[in-house]
């Protein structure tokens, strides 16, 4: 198991090698000799979260709730992906909130929920479904609402050349996907000012 460990790493080593090769640098130049150690530590960090179960993380969660049945939310939670087409970064915000029916967990899950999925590989809608979905299966609440807004580096300092444009996703399900009124209430709880509630006047 060691060896092979340690035959994958060499071969992973070696490709970095080769592409820097490819990209006609000298490999053997001073500044080059740690980037392939330092690109893969970099790579294996940006996917981290393969070896994290959300799931697990959400099971603790807290059945008195003292009656509470409205909108919990949690908005702005800063995350870093990695797009799977580019191995480009995403950086962007997600607003994660549920109704719930009796379970609740605590803040930090939510966040953490959020960085288990974006620790992967991704693409911006499919790592909006399954923060969704973890929510829905674990927690059964009334219904879950999911908005990401997040910048692509493969759009914006390559390719198209956008350096502005954001992406927006959202997922919706139970009542804030039936019911356009509390999907209504859940727009506007996600669009309130996030910071600390002090207004510096100018
Ligand atoms: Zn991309």
């Amino acid at each position: 198991m060691q060896n092979d460990q340690e035959h994958s790493h060499a071969k992973a080593r070696q490709a970095v090698i080769d592409i820097l090769d490819y990209l006609g640098e000298d490999t053997s130049r001073q500044g080059l000799q740690e980037t392939p150690e330092r690109f893969l530590k970099s790579m294996v960090a940006q996917t981290v979260g393969y070896s994290q179960d959300p799931y697990r993380v959400l099971e603790k969660f807290f059945e008195e709730v003292a009656g509470y049945k409205n909108l919990i939310m949690l908005q702005n939670i800063h995350f870093e992906s990695m797009c799977e087409h580019h191995l480009a970064p995403i950086v962007g915000n997600a607003t994660v909130g549920y109704i719930p029916n009796g379970r609740v967990v605590g803040l930090s899950k939510l966040a953490r929920v959020v960085d288990i999925f974006a620790k992967r590989l991704q693409i911006q809608e499919r790592l909006t479904s399954q923060i969704g979905l973890a929510l829905d299966e674990v927690l059964l609440p009334k219904g879950v609402g999911v908005i990401i807004r997040a910048k692509h580096n493969c759009l914006c300092t390559r390719g198209a050349y956008k350096p502005n444009a954001n992406m927006t996703t959202t997922y919706f399900s139970g009542v804030l996907d039936t019911d356009s009124v509390k999907r209504g209430e859940f727009y506007t709880a996600a669009a309130l000012p996030w910071g600390n509630g002090v207004h510096h006047s100018q």
